[in-house]
């Protein structure tokens, strides 16, 4: 079997063992991801604080 096109872009998806499988590249992972985030997980929330676009932080968010 050939692997699946990447589900963002359609772009061959990167192999399997790698990091950003099965998309092709970092960039689309975090498209699907802020879809989830935003979508299918959308929390009814109160805060407007929301848009956190300096990308430095390491460490995991806040866990519950
Ligand atoms: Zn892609």
């Amino acid at each position: 079997m050939t692997a699946r096109p990447c589900p963002i872009c359609g772009k061959p998806s990167a192999p399997a063992e790698s990091d950003v499988a099965p998309f092709c590249s970092q960039r689309c992972k975090d498209v699907d991801l802020n879809r989830w985030l935003k979508g299918t997980y959308a929390i009814p929330a109160v805060e407007a604080d929301d848009d956190e676009d300096e990308g430095g932080e390491g460490d995991s968010p806040a866990i519950h």
